[in-house]
Protein backbone atom coordinates (compact mmCIF):
# COMPACT_ATOMS: atom_id res chain seq x y z
CA UNK A 1 0.00 0.00 0.00
CA UNK A 2 1.67 3.11 -1.04
CA UNK A 3 0.42 6.42 0.89
CA UNK A 4 1.13 9.79 -0.11
CA UNK A 5 2.90 11.40 3.07
CA UNK A 6 2.40 15.25 3.51
CA UNK A 7 5.30 17.42 3.21
CA UNK A 8 4.72 18.35 6.51
CA UNK A 9 6.21 21.62 7.86
CA UNK A 10 4.43 21.89 11.15
CA UNK A 11 6.35 23.41 14.13
CA UNK A 12 5.57 20.74 16.48
CA UNK A 13 3.85 18.46 16.96
CA UNK A 14 5.98 17.69 13.66
CA UNK A 15 6.85 15.56 11.11
CA UNK A 16 8.15 12.01 11.97
CA UNK A 17 10.60 9.59 10.34
CA UNK A 18 8.44 7.03 8.12
CA UNK A 19 10.08 4.07 9.00
CA UNK A 20 9.39 4.66 12.60
CA UNK A 21 5.93 4.96 11.97
CA UNK A 22 6.00 1.65 9.91
CA UNK A 23 8.24 -0.17 12.77
CA UNK A 24 5.20 1.11 15.49
CA UNK A 25 2.44 -0.17 13.49
CA UNK A 26 3.64 -3.02 12.57
CA UNK A 27 4.62 -3.34 16.51
CA UNK A 28 1.11 -1.87 17.69
CA UNK A 29 -0.66 -5.05 18.31
CA UNK A 30 1.85 -7.63 19.51
CA UNK A 31 4.98 -5.91 20.45
CA UNK A 32 7.85 -8.51 20.46
CA UNK A 33 5.87 -11.42 20.98
CA UNK A 34 4.21 -10.13 24.19
CA UNK A 35 0.40 -10.37 22.91
CA UNK A 36 0.26 -6.69 23.73
CA UNK A 37 0.71 -3.43 22.85
CA UNK A 38 3.44 -1.37 24.03
CA UNK A 39 0.98 1.03 25.72
CA UNK A 40 -0.62 -2.06 27.55
CA UNK A 41 2.73 -3.44 29.17
CA UNK A 42 3.30 -2.88 32.37
CA UNK A 43 5.78 0.06 32.79
CA UNK A 44 7.12 -2.11 35.86
CA UNK A 45 7.58 -5.57 33.13
CA UNK A 46 11.14 -6.62 31.89
CA UNK A 47 9.84 -5.93 27.86
CA UNK A 48 8.96 -2.39 29.23
CA UNK A 49 12.20 -1.80 31.08
CA UNK A 50 14.06 -2.88 28.15
CA UNK A 51 12.79 -0.02 26.06
CA UNK A 52 13.11 2.65 28.74
CA UNK A 53 16.35 2.36 29.20
CA UNK A 54 17.24 1.78 25.93
CA UNK A 55 15.68 4.73 25.40
CA UNK A 56 18.08 6.59 27.89
CA UNK A 57 21.32 4.43 26.57
CA UNK A 58 20.82 5.61 23.02
CA UNK A 59 20.11 9.40 24.00
CA UNK A 60 23.74 8.83 26.02
CA UNK A 61 25.42 7.91 23.05
CA UNK A 62 23.87 9.85 20.73
CA UNK A 63 24.54 13.05 22.42
CA UNK A 64 27.56 12.09 24.07
CA UNK A 65 25.90 12.58 27.10
CA UNK A 66 29.25 12.21 30.03
CA UNK A 67 28.32 10.40 33.37
CA UNK A 68 28.21 14.05 35.71
CA UNK A 69 24.75 13.96 33.60
CA UNK A 70 21.59 12.12 34.53
CA UNK A 71 18.72 11.85 31.65
CA UNK A 72 14.96 11.94 32.81
CA UNK A 73 12.13 11.57 31.06
CA UNK A 74 9.26 13.73 32.71
CA UNK A 75 5.47 14.75 31.52
CA UNK A 76 4.42 18.43 31.73
CA UNK A 77 6.06 19.84 28.19
CA UNK A 78 9.00 22.20 28.20
CA UNK A 79 6.12 24.26 29.42
CA UNK A 80 6.62 22.79 33.29
CA UNK A 81 10.15 23.28 33.47
CA UNK A 82 9.58 26.84 32.76
CA UNK A 83 8.49 26.78 36.32
CA UNK A 84 10.29 23.57 37.78
CA UNK A 85 13.68 24.92 37.26
CA UNK A 86 12.77 27.74 39.45
CA UNK A 87 11.33 26.16 42.30
CA UNK A 88 14.21 23.64 42.59
CA UNK A 89 17.07 26.01 41.83
CA UNK A 90 15.98 29.68 42.18
CA UNK A 91 17.02 29.66 46.48
CA UNK A 92 15.97 32.70 48.75
CA UNK A 93 18.32 35.43 48.79
CA UNK A 94 19.63 34.11 45.29
CA UNK A 95 18.71 35.60 41.82
CA UNK A 96 18.85 33.85 38.34
CA UNK A 97 19.07 35.58 34.72
CA UNK A 98 17.82 35.21 31.42
CA UNK A 99 18.60 35.71 27.83
CA UNK A 100 15.76 37.04 26.05
CA UNK A 101 15.84 35.92 22.68
CA UNK A 102 11.69 35.94 21.80
CA UNK A 103 8.08 34.36 23.27
CA UNK A 104 9.69 31.09 24.83
CA UNK A 105 11.67 33.27 27.12
CA UNK A 106 9.35 35.76 27.60
CA UNK A 107 7.17 32.51 29.01
CA UNK A 108 10.07 31.01 31.31
CA UNK A 109 10.85 34.21 32.64
CA UNK A 110 7.12 35.04 33.59
CA UNK A 111 7.15 31.54 35.36
CA UNK A 112 10.39 32.54 37.48
CA UNK A 113 9.22 35.37 38.54
CA UNK A 114 6.61 33.71 40.79
CA UNK A 115 9.33 32.02 42.52
CA UNK A 116 11.94 34.58 42.84
CA UNK A 117 14.29 37.10 42.25
CA UNK A 118 14.99 37.04 38.35
CA UNK A 119 16.99 39.47 35.60
CA UNK A 120 17.37 39.65 32.08
CA UNK A 121 21.09 39.24 31.06
CA UNK A 122 20.46 40.50 27.97
CA UNK A 123 17.42 40.85 25.08
CA UNK A 124 17.13 41.48 21.57
CA UNK A 125 13.24 42.42 21.82
CA UNK A 126 13.62 45.62 20.64
CA UNK A 127 15.22 44.39 17.22
CA UNK A 128 11.83 42.41 17.11
CA UNK A 129 13.69 39.18 18.12
CA UNK A 130 15.56 39.27 14.97
CA UNK A 131 19.19 38.12 16.45
CA UNK A 132 20.49 36.63 19.17
CA UNK A 133 23.02 38.60 21.83
CA UNK A 134 26.59 38.32 21.01
CA UNK A 135 28.21 36.72 23.67
CA UNK A 136 30.21 39.41 25.14
CA UNK A 137 27.12 41.20 25.70
CA UNK A 138 25.43 39.09 28.19
CA UNK A 139 25.54 40.82 31.58
CA UNK A 140 24.96 38.04 34.73
CA UNK A 141 26.58 38.13 38.02
CA UNK A 142 28.88 34.99 39.42
CA UNK A 143 26.47 34.62 41.99
CA UNK A 144 23.45 33.51 40.14
CA UNK A 145 21.62 30.32 40.71
CA UNK A 146 21.65 30.08 36.95
CA UNK A 147 22.09 31.24 33.05
CA UNK A 148 18.69 30.81 31.09
CA UNK A 149 18.74 30.22 27.51
CA UNK A 150 16.30 29.42 24.90
CA UNK A 151 18.86 27.63 21.95
CA UNK A 152 16.40 27.85 19.33
CA UNK A 153 13.56 30.29 18.92
CA UNK A 154 10.44 28.59 17.52
CA UNK A 155 8.60 31.21 16.68
CA UNK A 156 10.72 33.88 15.63
CA UNK A 157 13.60 31.22 13.92
CA UNK A 158 16.45 32.21 15.69
CA UNK A 159 19.12 29.98 16.93
CA UNK A 160 22.51 30.00 18.85
CA UNK A 161 25.48 29.02 17.01
CA UNK A 162 28.11 29.37 19.96
CA UNK A 163 26.93 29.14 23.97
CA UNK A 164 28.29 31.19 26.57
CA UNK A 165 30.54 29.38 29.17
CA UNK A 166 29.39 30.81 32.28
CA UNK A 167 31.69 29.51 34.09
CA UNK A 168 30.97 27.83 37.83
CA UNK A 169 27.20 29.89 37.13
CA UNK A 170 25.10 26.57 35.65
CA UNK A 171 23.97 27.10 32.34
CA UNK A 172 19.97 25.92 31.38
CA UNK A 173 19.27 25.79 27.74
CA UNK A 174 15.67 25.45 26.67
CA UNK A 175 16.46 23.02 23.80
CA UNK A 176 13.15 22.24 22.63
CA UNK A 177 13.43 22.95 19.23
CA UNK A 178 16.75 21.80 18.20
CA UNK A 179 18.13 19.15 20.67
CA UNK A 180 19.61 16.49 18.31
CA UNK A 181 19.86 18.78 15.22
CA UNK A 182 23.58 18.95 15.61
CA UNK A 183 26.00 17.92 18.07
CA UNK A 184 26.48 19.86 21.46
CA UNK A 185 28.83 19.94 24.57
CA UNK A 186 26.69 18.68 27.34
CA UNK A 187 29.46 19.36 29.64
CA UNK A 188 28.57 23.09 29.60
CA UNK A 189 25.01 22.84 30.47
CA UNK A 190 24.06 22.22 34.03
CA UNK A 191 20.53 21.65 32.33
CA UNK A 192 19.30 20.77 29.42
CA UNK A 193 15.28 20.08 28.52
CA UNK A 194 12.99 19.93 25.77
CA UNK A 195 9.58 18.74 24.76
CA UNK A 196 9.65 15.62 22.41
CA UNK A 197 7.67 16.36 19.38
CA UNK A 198 9.91 18.17 17.53
CA UNK A 199 13.22 16.65 16.86
CA UNK A 200 12.56 13.84 19.48
CA UNK A 201 9.03 11.83 19.04
CA UNK A 202 5.64 12.28 20.06
CA UNK A 203 4.81 14.54 22.51
CA UNK A 204 4.09 13.82 26.28
CA UNK A 205 7.40 13.05 27.27
CA UNK A 206 9.76 15.66 28.37
CA UNK A 207 13.53 15.43 27.79
CA UNK A 208 15.91 16.62 30.30
CA UNK A 209 19.86 16.30 30.72
CA UNK A 210 20.64 17.30 34.74
CA UNK A 211 24.24 17.59 36.05
CA UNK A 212 24.50 15.23 38.95
CA UNK A 213 25.49 17.79 41.82
CA UNK A 214 22.74 19.85 40.80
CA UNK A 215 20.00 17.54 42.08
CA UNK A 216 21.80 17.81 45.74
CA UNK A 217 21.72 21.53 46.09
CA UNK A 218 17.99 21.56 44.71
CA UNK A 219 15.41 22.98 47.06
CA UNK A 220 13.40 20.63 49.57
CA UNK A 221 10.27 22.62 50.24
CA UNK A 222 8.42 21.01 46.88
CA UNK A 223 6.24 18.95 46.15
CA UNK A 224 7.43 15.33 45.64
CA UNK A 225 6.61 15.24 41.47
CA UNK A 226 7.80 18.20 40.58
CA UNK A 227 11.67 17.49 42.28
CA UNK A 228 14.18 16.50 39.46
CA UNK A 229 15.72 14.27 42.67
CA UNK A 230 12.44 11.64 43.16
CA UNK A 231 12.89 11.05 39.31
CA UNK A 232 16.44 10.79 39.44
CA UNK A 233 16.53 8.59 42.20
CA UNK A 234 14.08 5.94 40.69
CA UNK A 235 15.23 5.72 36.86
CA UNK A 236 12.59 8.00 35.70
CA UNK A 237 9.71 5.16 37.23
CA UNK A 238 8.70 7.17 40.12
CA UNK A 239 5.28 6.96 38.65
CA UNK A 240 3.67 5.64 35.52
CA UNK A 241 5.84 7.05 32.34
CA UNK A 242 4.18 8.06 29.38
CA UNK A 243 4.85 4.63 27.98
CA UNK A 244 4.21 4.84 24.14
CA UNK A 245 6.36 8.22 23.87
CA UNK A 246 9.07 6.55 25.49
CA UNK A 247 9.49 3.71 22.91
CA UNK A 248 8.75 6.47 19.77
CA UNK A 249 11.48 8.48 21.50
CA UNK A 250 13.36 5.63 21.51
CA UNK A 251 12.56 4.57 18.04
CA UNK A 252 13.32 8.04 16.70
CA UNK A 253 16.99 7.92 18.38
CA UNK A 254 17.63 4.43 17.12
CA UNK A 255 16.63 6.25 13.27
CA UNK A 256 19.14 9.49 14.14
CA UNK A 257 22.31 7.10 14.97
CA UNK A 258 21.28 4.91 11.73
CA UNK A 259 21.05 7.99 9.53
CA UNK A 260 24.88 8.62 10.63
CA UNK A 261 24.62 10.51 14.18
CA UNK A 262 24.82 14.51 15.15
CA UNK A 263 27.32 15.30 12.42
CA UNK A 264 25.57 14.04 9.60
CA UNK A 265 22.30 15.28 10.43
CA UNK A 266 23.87 18.65 11.52
CA UNK A 267 24.81 18.80 7.65
CA UNK A 268 21.43 17.42 6.30
CA UNK A 269 20.25 19.75 8.04
CA UNK A 270 22.23 22.88 6.81
CA UNK A 271 21.65 21.42 3.38
CA UNK A 272 17.90 21.41 3.72
CA UNK A 273 17.80 24.79 5.31
CA UNK A 274 20.38 26.44 2.43
CA UNK A 275 17.59 25.63 -0.50
CA UNK A 276 15.21 27.99 0.90
CA UNK A 277 17.56 30.53 2.92
CA UNK A 278 19.29 30.78 -0.77
CA UNK A 279 15.95 31.62 -2.74
CA UNK A 280 15.30 34.07 0.15
CA UNK A 281 18.88 36.14 -0.40
CA UNK A 282 18.83 35.80 -4.25
CA UNK A 283 15.07 37.17 -4.82
CA UNK A 284 15.57 41.00 -4.61
CA UNK A 285 13.62 41.61 -1.69
CA UNK A 286 10.28 39.73 -3.17
CA UNK A 287 11.22 37.32 0.21
CA UNK A 288 12.30 39.09 3.65
CA UNK A 289 13.73 36.29 6.14
CA UNK A 290 13.06 37.63 9.34
CA UNK A 291 16.32 36.85 11.40
CA UNK A 292 19.54 38.34 10.59
CA UNK A 293 21.68 36.09 8.94
CA UNK A 294 24.20 35.20 11.73
CA UNK A 295 21.29 34.61 13.85
CA UNK A 296 18.93 32.17 11.23
CA UNK A 297 17.95 29.34 12.44
CA UNK A 298 17.96 25.90 10.47
CA UNK A 299 15.08 24.46 12.00
CA UNK A 300 12.29 27.28 11.92
CA UNK A 301 12.73 29.18 8.82
CA UNK A 302 10.78 32.59 8.75
CA UNK A 303 10.15 35.22 6.24
CA UNK A 304 7.90 37.41 4.87
CA UNK A 305 6.71 38.05 1.19
CA UNK A 306 6.84 41.90 0.30
CA UNK A 307 3.73 42.90 0.40
CA UNK A 308 0.52 41.27 2.56
CA UNK A 309 -1.22 40.56 -0.04
CA UNK A 310 1.20 38.69 -1.68
CA UNK A 311 1.80 36.98 1.56
CA UNK A 312 -1.82 35.54 1.66
CA UNK A 313 -1.88 34.38 -1.59
CA UNK A 314 1.33 32.51 -1.25
CA UNK A 315 0.16 30.89 1.80
CA UNK A 316 -2.85 29.78 -0.07
CA UNK A 317 -1.16 28.34 -2.78
CA UNK A 318 1.21 26.68 -0.62
CA UNK A 319 -1.65 24.88 0.94
CA UNK A 320 -3.12 24.37 -2.30
CA UNK A 321 0.08 22.68 -3.60
CA UNK A 322 -0.27 20.16 -0.25
CA UNK A 323 2.87 22.18 1.50
CA UNK A 324 1.76 21.80 5.39
CA UNK A 325 2.36 24.12 8.16
CA UNK A 326 3.32 26.88 6.42
CA UNK A 327 1.81 29.79 8.30
CA UNK A 328 3.69 31.84 10.69
CA UNK A 329 3.12 30.96 14.77
CA UNK A 330 -0.17 32.92 15.04
CA UNK A 331 1.37 35.77 17.30
CA UNK A 332 3.61 37.13 14.63
CA UNK A 333 1.90 35.83 11.48
CA UNK A 334 4.16 35.66 8.00
CA UNK A 335 5.73 32.49 6.97
CA UNK A 336 7.69 29.75 8.54
CA UNK A 337 8.78 26.38 7.47
CA UNK A 338 9.82 24.07 10.00
CA UNK A 339 12.63 21.53 8.79
CA UNK A 340 13.33 19.32 11.80
CA UNK A 341 15.68 16.41 11.65
CA UNK A 342 12.47 13.77 10.37
CA UNK A 343 11.57 16.48 7.60
CA UNK A 344 12.78 15.07 4.66
CA UNK A 345 15.18 16.82 2.05
CA UNK A 346 12.91 16.43 -1.02
CA UNK A 347 10.56 18.55 1.05
CA UNK A 348 12.37 21.53 1.35
CA UNK A 349 13.77 21.29 -2.12
CA UNK A 350 10.08 20.97 -3.75
CA UNK A 351 9.32 23.90 -1.56
CA UNK A 352 12.44 26.27 -2.48
CA UNK A 353 11.05 25.44 -6.31
CA UNK A 354 7.91 26.55 -4.97
CA UNK A 355 8.93 29.66 -4.03
CA UNK A 356 10.70 30.57 -6.93
CA UNK A 357 8.35 29.64 -9.30
CA UNK A 358 5.60 31.56 -7.12
CA UNK A 359 8.30 34.41 -7.68
CA UNK A 360 8.64 34.27 -11.09
CA UNK A 361 4.51 34.32 -11.65
CA UNK A 362 4.08 36.82 -8.95
CA UNK A 363 6.74 39.77 -9.47
N1 LIG B 1 10.08 26.04 24.37
C1 LIG B 1 10.19 26.09 23.04
C2 LIG B 1 11.46 26.60 22.43
C3 LIG B 1 9.13 25.67 22.23
O1 LIG B 1 9.24 25.73 20.90
C4 LIG B 1 7.94 25.20 22.84
C5 LIG B 1 6.80 24.75 22.04
O2 LIG B 1 6.70 24.95 20.85
C6 LIG B 1 7.87 25.18 24.24
C7 LIG B 1 8.97 25.59 24.98
C8 LIG B 1 6.64 24.69 24.96
O3 LIG B 1 6.65 23.31 24.91
P1 LIG B 1 5.47 22.41 25.46
O4 LIG B 1 4.34 22.58 24.54
O5 LIG B 1 6.09 21.03 25.44
O6 LIG B 1 5.16 22.85 26.85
Amino acid sequence: LQVQRAYNFNAGPSALPLSVLEKAQEELIDFRGTGMSVMELSHRSRPYEEVHNQAISSLRELLAIPDTHEVLFLQGGASLQFSMIPMNFLQSGKKASYVMTGSWSEKAFSEAKLFGDVYQAASTKEGNYRSIPKLDELQYNQEDAYVHITSNNTIYGTQWKDFPDTGDVPLIADMSSDILSKPIDVSKFALIYAGAQKNLGPSGVTVVIIRKDLLERANTNIPTMLKYSTHAKNNSLYNTPPTFGIYMLGEVLNWARDLGGLDIIAKRNEEKANFIYSVIDNSNGFYIGHADQDSRSLMNLTFNLKTPELEKKFLELAKQEGFVGVNGHRSIGGCRVSAYNAVPVEACQAFSEFMTKFQKENN
